[in-house]
């Protein structure tokens, strides 16, 4: 059968979950929490349900929900979209991003991507006939070679993106390296598109996990941004719901316009009392104020742990997770690729996670995988034990 998608098999996440459901391994690969969600969030949903919010939605989401986003987006990012014409609600962020590729880029347009990249980008850009010009995160390492963090690579974009460049993809905090953008970088990416009618998709949905104090800069804050920006969020990471697959997508109303225009005949719409549920439980901001502190303990918790391995731990502003380097490993499997390592550590270790190498289209070897550590504190350390053995 001729296929659309010839390179594509099935997605990393969900080959590594199967196999680590094969092996009853500790799955730290696909990211998801392994802890139940806020009763109050499914009482929520429980109470729209019985008070019949059960048939269609309007098509772009229902009102309560979507002027809930934009007073949040008001308030956090400073800037105010238009709840009618510019927040729609989507099954979660992939649909978004699919969505939005498909309502912008016609065969033959050029969409930037920087690498490691999430793996439903390139093939959305594909589908759409876009043309994929990939450029590379830049590593900076330590004198051991290893590396120490990862720096966004201005000159290769700028040399990418052209006057007439349809999109560019960014993604901030970012997955797989939890790299998050500074305002500096918004500013400068104003800059470097200022002369161009390049639109951006700005995936941000691990927006509230940002560490240290720091803080999550939006394209929302960035008002020359937000103009060609559509803005891509997730309830599924926020609430602990990966499950119920909702988000949605903010962008000024032309785009919007078109972006729902192919939203109507994709899914037309999202189930209904799931997004009464979050408009309800949304407008308490206390759970997702707290939700830095929530996974900046995770981390700590799970870096000390992993301190007493012979894994190179790599920084972790934001996201949650956390990528280590296996090279200096003293065992032979630190030969291995990533994925085969991941593969073993999986069967053989019980502990799955996910290779930085599946984040690339070209093979790229940098000895580095993925773990998820949005896991009970109990997960995390069947998992250390396992871990420290090596
Ligand atoms: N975003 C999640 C991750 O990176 C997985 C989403 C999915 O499985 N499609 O692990």
């Amino acid at each position: 059968f001729p296929s659309r998608l010839p390179k594509v098999g099935t997605t990393i996440f969900t080959v590594m979950s199967a196999l680590a459901a094969e092996h009853q391994a500790i799955n730290l690969g696909q990211g998801f929490p392994d802890f139940p969600c806020d009763r109050k969030l499914i009482a929520d949903v429980n109470e729209a349900m019985l008070a019949d919010h059960n048939q269609y939605p309007p098509m772009i989401g229902v009102p309560n929900l979507r002027h809930g986003i934009a007073n949040k987006i008001q308030q956090l990012y400073g800037h105010q979209y238009n709840p009618d014409s510019e927040i729609t609600i989507t099954a979660g962020g992939t649909q978004g991003i699919l969505t939005a590729i498909l309502a912008c880029v016609s065969p033959g347009d050029e969409v930037v991507i920087i690498e490691p990249a999430y793996d439903s980008y390139r093939p959305s850009i594909e589908l759409a006939g876009g043309k994929v010009i990939a450029v590379s995160l830049e590593a900076t390492r330590d004198s051991d070679g290893k590396v120490a963090s990862y720096q966004i690579p201005w000159e290769a974009l700028s040399k990418a993106i052209h006057a007439n460049t349809r999109l560019l993809i960014i993604n901030t905090p970012h997955n797989p390296t939890g790299m998050v953008w500074q305002k500096s970088d918004l500013d400068r990416l104003a800059d470097l598109l200022k002369n161009t009618s390049t639109l951006v998709l700005s995936d941000e949905v691990y927006k509230h996990m940002v560490y240290d104090g720091a803080r999550h800069h939006s394209v929302a804050s960035h008002p020359e941004l937000a103009a060609r920006s559509f803005l891509i969020s997730s309830f599924g990471k926020t609430y602990h719901v990966t499950g119920w697959k909702v988000g949605y997508v903010a962008a000024p109303a032309p785009m919007s316009a078109e972006f729902r225009k192919v939203h109507q005949f994709n899914v037309f719409t999202v189930n209904t009392p799931m997004q009464y549920g979050l408009a309800t439980y949304l407008s308490d901001a206390s759970h997702y104020l707290n939700l830095p502190a929530f996974y900046q303990a995770k981390r700590d918790f799970f870096r000390a742990g992993l301190e007493k391995t012979t894994f190179k731990l790599l920084p972790t502003p934001g996201t949650y997770f956390q990528c280590v380097d296996y090279t200096a490993l003293t065992i032979p499997e630190a030969k291995l690729s990533e994925a085969e390592f991941c593969k073993w550590l999986t069967t053989e270790v019980g502990v799955a996670a996910i290779p930085i190498s599946a984040f690339y289209e070209k093979p790229t070897e940098s000895g580095v995988i993925r773990f998820c550590f949005a896991k009970q504190e109990q997960t995390l350390t069947s998992a250390l034990d396992r871990l420290q053995k090596l």
